[in-house]
Parts: structure tokens; C-alpha cells; sequence
């Protein structure tokens, strides 16, 4: 393995910026050295950093790499190279393939598959329920022992409380998170779009914000009940935000995520569009004042982790009515640079800092104790990190994207704001400098 010296760039270290710029040296897999000025010794590729800004990779907690069973959407390859294109060094896959990855063995798959990938590294999430059926617990000892990074029915809430509440428990024990996706079904049945202004004037079938917080509240009582810890994911109502700031401040165990397309878009992309498929997606895009209290969350504390939900899907799936199309957004390419670019146009509202750990060290600090790799950067470490050129503007094409995905509402918009090399465990895996 080649080492790898960025000359000239600014640190941020997974919690702060550091003053002015330093040599970064990466050698056998960890950050061996940090100076302001370092020599190169033999065997080493050159990154002129010219001033950007070096980060630890972004570790995302919520990605569906459709593998196994529906490859020709995505597969383990195609979606670790995407994300690594994204800036990620790490990502969570969802366990809701076909079939499920409810066993040691589908996790091992997940792993090893992952592991000769070539992008970012892709740890495994386990189903809570055997096949996600929400009847009976999996085996979750032995998928924690096999290397699962967290226990997930998401696609659906995990079905029963009692299953849910012992869940947490023998989780708890094996050091390994829940992630809840919070929906109460009854409620939010057979919905197309946010119930609100988009259903009104669509006549589509709407999800009130009032399920999402049914599935939040049900998740925080049984913290409360067990002591337990429980992340809530692509948490996408104002209301959903106070329930989890609420709890945070009872000192309840509860993490968060929110996704991009939950904070750079809104209900009114998908009337605006005509109801492109495109902007379709379950937790649906929200209203304007939702929008606003995610952004509000992520800088008082109550957001963990911005997590894509990157949910690639053939043309076959999207292209087609509204009402017929499937639900999910793909973004991992781009889904650093459409909250990056949103965030500068709204004024920057909270430090780089913040929104830097939002990506990094926040999320890292849920993964399992195992996991050496946390969203830091800084000597000793291992060598995973991401090169940021803050001023790169950059169009949205899909066509040269590295993602399967067919489909992305982002496609044609311009952002400022890219992740330009990306090193996952001391190699180069990413890279789009300026010759
Ligand atoms: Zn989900």
C-alpha cells in the first residue's frame, strides 16, 4: 500500500477546526503524522491540498444497497463506489433485501462482499425480526457476533412493542444500537404524499405528521421503560424533533438522523414538479415548517446524523404515475453537496463545525465499540478520510453517476460545495482533483 501525504490542507478533526494548514501522512492504514510541513519519503503519492479542507470520511447510517436479490437496483459494489464518490468511507447497509439479512450468514455475505468492494467499507445492519416479518426476534447475538452495526426492520417499524421493547434489551447487551423507523401503519395506510397541503391539493391519500410521532413516542417510552439506547431514523416532522428534543433533555438514551432530501426539499417540489415520481418517498417530503425545524434540530443538539436513506431504483420503478411509483430517493453521490449548498444559501445557520460532525464524528460515536473507525481524524487514527474543495460547483448528471439508481430529483441542479478524494483505510478509493 502506497502512503498518501496531503500537502496544505485545513483539518477538521471530527470536532473542530484546527489553525491553518498542515501535512496529513497516511501510512499503513492510519494517520501517522499531522505538521505543518512533512517530507515526502519514498512510495508516497503527493495530494496537493491547496488550502481545502480535510475531514474524516462521512459515515453514513442509513443506505439500501438492494443486495442481496435486486441487483440490477443496486449491489454492494456499485453502492460502496457510489458512496465513496459521495465522500463516505463507512455505510450502514438496510437489511430489507430479498431475502432479508436476518442471519449470521446474510451478515457475512454483507461483510465480505463489502470488504473487496473497492469504495467505501459497508457494515452490515441485521433485521430485528426473522425475515422482518415483526413476529419473532432473529438471532441477534449471532449477527452482533458476525459484525452487524445495528438491528433494523426499517421499511417498516418493528411491528409489536413487546418485540421492540425486547429487542432493546438484548441489544443493550451486545453493544449494539436499534434503529427504529418510526411509522404507525394504521395511520399513514396506503398514503402517496404528506397529509397537508400536498394531499389536499393532489386528492392523494396523505401521512399526517401525527404517525411519525406515534412511532417517536412509542420508542421514547420504551427508553424510558428500559433504560435502553434507540436510534430514530429519517426523522422528518417538527413535532417528531420536540418529541426527541424533549427526550434528550429527560436524559433518555435517544439518537437521531435526518436525511438531505428531508432537509433541501419540501411538499412543494413535488406540486411544483407535477408529481414527478422522483420526489416520491416514504417518510414523505414535508412542509415548509418541517423543513425548518430539522434544520432548527441539527444545530441545538437534537440531530445525531444527517443519514442519505439512499434508496436506488431502476428506471423501470420511477419512470411510471406518481401513484404507481416506488417509494425512495437515491443521493449518495450528492447528497454532501446538496445540504452543503443549501446550508451556505440559507446563511450558514450553525458553525461548519456542527455540520461537519453531523456527517463524521456524531454518526461515528453510534456505531458498535468494535468499530475502530469513528468519524475522527488525527494521529494515530485509522486512515479514513475525505479532501472537501468548498467553492467546486458542480452539476447533478446521474448518467455518469457510479449508483445503479435510475432516478434522482436532484438531477440537473447545481451545487457549490464536493467532496473531491476519498481514502477508506489508507487507500485512494476517490478521486476528482483537477489535473
Ligand atoms: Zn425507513
Amino acid at each position: 500500500m502506497k502512503n498518501l501525504l496531503f500537502k496544505n490542507v485545513r483539518i477538521f478533526d471530527g470536532r473542530s477546526l484546527r489553525e491553518g494548514t498542515l501535512d496529513v501522512l497516511l501510512s499503513q492504514g492510519k494517520v501517522a503524522r499531522m505538521a505543518p510541513s512533512l517530507d515526502s519519503c519514498e512510495d508516497t503519492r503527493i495530494i496537493e491540498g491547496e488550502g481545502r479542507l480535510l475531514a474524516p470520511a462521512f459515515i453514513d447510517l442509513h443506505t439500501h444497497l438492494r443486495d442481496p436479490g435486486q441487483v440490477h437496483r443496486e449491489d454492494i459494489l456499485s453502492g460502496s463506489r457510489a458512496a465513496a464518490a459521495g465522500g463516505f468511507g463507512v455505510v450502514v447497509a438496510m437489511p430489507n433485501t430479498a431475502p432479508p439479512v436476518d442471519n449470521e450468514a446474510a451478515v457475512a455475505y454483507v461483510l465480505q462482499k463489502g470488504s473487496c468492494a473497492g469504495g467505501a467499507r459497508v457494515l452490515p445492519a441485521g433485521c430485528v425480526s426473522k425475515e422482518r416479518q415483526g413476529e419473532e426476534m432473529a438471532e441477534l447475538g449471532g449477527m452482533a457476533r458476525a459484525g452487524a452495526a445495528f438491528f433494523t426492520d426499517d421499511g417498516s417499524p418493528v411491528k409489536g412493542g413487546r418485540l421492540l421493547m425486547n429487542a432493546l434489551l438484548y441489544a443493550r447487551d451486545l453493544g449494539v444500537r436499534v434503529m427504529e423507523h418510526p411509522q404507525d401503519m394504521d395511520l399513514s395506510r396506503d398514503f402517496q404524499v404528506h397529509e397537508g397541503r400536498c394531499s389536499a391539493l393532489s386528492g392523494m391519500r396523505g401521512y399526517p405528521a401525527a404517525a411519525e410521532v406515534m412511532g417517536i413516542t412509542r420508542g421514547i417510552a420504551l427508553v424510558r421503560e428500559t433504560g435502553c439506547p434507540l436510534h430514530l431514523t429519517h426523522v422528518s416532522t417538527a413535532q417528531g424533533i420536540a418529541e426527541i428534543r424533549a427526550a434528550k433533555e429527560e436524559g433518555l438514551p435517544v439518537s437521531c438522523d435526518v436525511t438531505p432530501h428531508h432537509l433541501v426539499l419540501s411538499e412543494e417540489d413535488v406540486l411544483t414538479s407535477h408529481l414527478s415520481s422522483s420526489f416520491k418517498v416514504s417518510p414523505p417530503l414535508r412542509s415548509t415548517e418541517d423543513v425548518e425545524a430539522l434544520w432548527k434540530g441539527l444545530f441545538d443538539g437534537t440531530v445525531d446524523a444527517i443519514a442519505t436513506d439512499h434508496a436506488p431504483w431502476h428506471l423501470d420503478d420511477k419512470d411510471v404515475p406518481f401513484m404507481e411509483a416506488s417509494f425512495g430517493i437515491a443521493s449518495l453521490e450528492c447528497a454532501f453537496g446538496a445540504v452543503f449548498h443549501a446550508w451556505h444559501a440559507r446563511g450558514c445557520p450553525g458553525s461548519l463545525e456542527s455540520l461537519l460532525a453531523l456527517w463524521t464524528s456524531r454518526p461515528g460515536s453510534l456505531l458498535p465499540a468494535v468499530e475502530a473507525y469513528r468519524g475522527v481524524l488525527e494521529e494515530g487514527s485509522p486512515a479514513y478520510c475525505t479532501l472537501i474543495d468548498e467553492d467546486l460547483e458542480k452539476t447533478v448528471d446521474i448518467a455518469a453517476w457510479k449508483s445503479k439508481a435510475g432516478v434522482t430529483p436532484y438531477q440537473g441542479r447545481t451545487f457549490k460545495g464536493w467532496p473531491v478524494c476519498t481514502v477508506v483505510a489508507g487507500d485512494l478509493v476517490y478521486e476528482d482533483l483537477p489535473e
